[in-house]
């Protein structure tokens, strides 16, 4: 294993290319950033959809027993209120009598002096994450409202809604991507740690007695999302959580921690948030939030249990693991092992040759093929054939097909066929064009 400033200078080179191939950039860069935020370009949105794209369609289109939602980010506070949130979604802050600067106190393991400047800590106090905002022209108590800190709110407070329009049996489930904001008091590690976030969550409500079985399928299903998107399993372990440090609503949670760069980190959460919820927004809004079993004829406040995804924190596993650099062709290079299913780029094409319009004409042609069929496919014609391969290598591109004079039918046993050249190993092989969209259909061989 790498020498810990090996791998923290790789995130740095890992960082640097995200920004120059246009992945990830600093939020308001220009402005001289705004610490805890990241703009997504376009490698990067690409990424981060497909990956999305995946888990939508396991754990929403594919499942009989899911409903997809999106809520909005702002919701009448008294939600948050009666959630707990206002009361107690905060972490332990301590502040540097000396520098000023704020740490988190369970970050720190010597909570008497400053990591930064060796000065006396001050006493440690709750923050609360919440963004708080107003509403409306009036700036007074009554106005405040807050920026949602995870997606769950929004789809219990539409328990009831969801249950009305399609009278689902449980067990059934809602799931959502979307933002989330927590005002953190040490965002760190690049796109680890942010103040806004993007959140994949599912929300699953079972009858109470049933709850264990229902925890241990999320669980596996959990993995198995992990692998659709190439995640290494070595490197993924499960932490079963603590009395002390769960959160105020569970009673069981597994955390998956990634090996990161950094460290050990938390990846997902999986917890059973009893009825804890549904009869807190019960008794916060009035509107009873049960379930009444046709079958057997009982009423009850049915049990969750929540598998909650960072977006973020799956695109910095995905990279970290990815970032590779070798050898090939005695030169070094450096290049992302992204799987085919979530690679920005699926395939590029290239004319051999940038001033001989019948190879690009050529090119243009299966490029455009390749297009229609995947969407995600790059056209180059720039450089030397070797700078391109390096360019698609840099971003993760998994195959590259070059169009050349044999394609044309300069060699008629070749003709109608091209390279296809394979990004993990640098082999070439001859393949015809009627067959490449099933050929980089495939995932390719790690
Ligand atoms: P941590 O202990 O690292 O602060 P948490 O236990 O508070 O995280 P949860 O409340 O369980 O996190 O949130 C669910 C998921 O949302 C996490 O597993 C993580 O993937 C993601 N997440 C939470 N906070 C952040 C953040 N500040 N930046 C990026 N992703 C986050």
């Amino acid at each position: 294993m790498a020498h810990t400033s090996d791998r923290s200078r790789d995130m740095e080179e890992l960082i640097a290319l995200l920004k120059r191939r246009g992945f990830i950039y600093q939020g308001s860069e220009i402005y001289g950033g705004l610490a805890g935020t990241w703009d997504y370009g376009p490698l990067g949105v690409t990424l981060k959809k497909r990956v999305e794209g995946i888990w939508w369609k396991m754990f929403v289109d594919d499942r009989e027993d899911m409903y997809g939602m999106d809520a909005a980010i702002i919701m009448n506070p008294r939600a948050w209120e009666a959630s707990g949130h206002v009361g107690g979604f905060s972490d332990p802050l301590v502040e540097c009598t000396k520098c000023k600067r704020r740490f988190r106190a369970d970050h720190l393991a010597d909570k008497t002096k400053c990591p930064e400047c060796g000065g006396a800590l001050g006493s440690e106090r709750q923050f609360n994450m919440m963004f708080k905002t107003q509403i409306g022209a009036m700036e007074d108590a009554g106005s405040v409202a807050y920026l949602r800190p995870e997606t769950a709110g929004g789809m219990f407070v539409n328990f009831k809604n969801v249950v009305d329009s399609f009278h689902p049996k449980i067990p059934f489930g809602l799931g959502q991507i979307g933002k989330a904001f927590r005002n953190e008091i040490a965002p760190r590690d690049f796109i680890f740690r942010v103040r806004e976030l993007e959140q994949m969550e599912i929300e699953y409500f079972v009858h109470p007695s049933r709850w264990e079985e229902s925890f241990e399928a999320w669980r596996k299903a959990m993995w198995e999302f992990m692998r659709a998107i190439g995640l290494d399993e070595a490197r993924v372990h499960e932490l079963e959580v603590g009395d002390q440090d769960r959160a105020h609503y569970s009673q069981r949670t597994i955390d998956f921690e990634f090996d990161y760069p950094f460290g050990r980190k938390e990846l997902y959460g999986l917890a059973y948030r009893t009825d804890f919820d549904l009869s807190a927004h019960s008794k916060g809004s009035g509107v009873e939030l049960s379930y009444f079993d046709e079958a057997t004829k009982e009423r009850y406040v049915p049990h969750v249990i929540e598998p909650s995804f960072g977006v973020g924190r799956t695109l910095l596993a995905l990279l970290t693991q990815a970032y590779t650099k070798d050898q090939l062709g005695g030169e070094e290079r450096i290049y992302l092992r992204l799987s085919s299913a979530i690679a920005p780029i699926r395939v590029a094409v290239f004319p051999l040759l940038k001033n001989k319009p019948e190879l690009v004409a050529k090119a243009r042609e299966v490029y455009m093929a390749l297009r229609t069929h995947f969407g995600n496919v790059a056209f180059d014609d720039n450089g030397n054939i070797g700078k391109r391969y390096r360019r698609q290598d840099e971003i993760g591109t998994p195959w590259c097909v070059t169009i050349d004079f044999d394609t044309l039918g300069e060699n008629p046993k070749e003709k109608d066929t091209v390279t296809v050249r394979h990004r993990d190993t640098g082999a070439q092989e001859r393949v015809a064009i009627v067959d490449l969209v099933r050929y980089v259909g495939e995932t390719p061989r790690a």
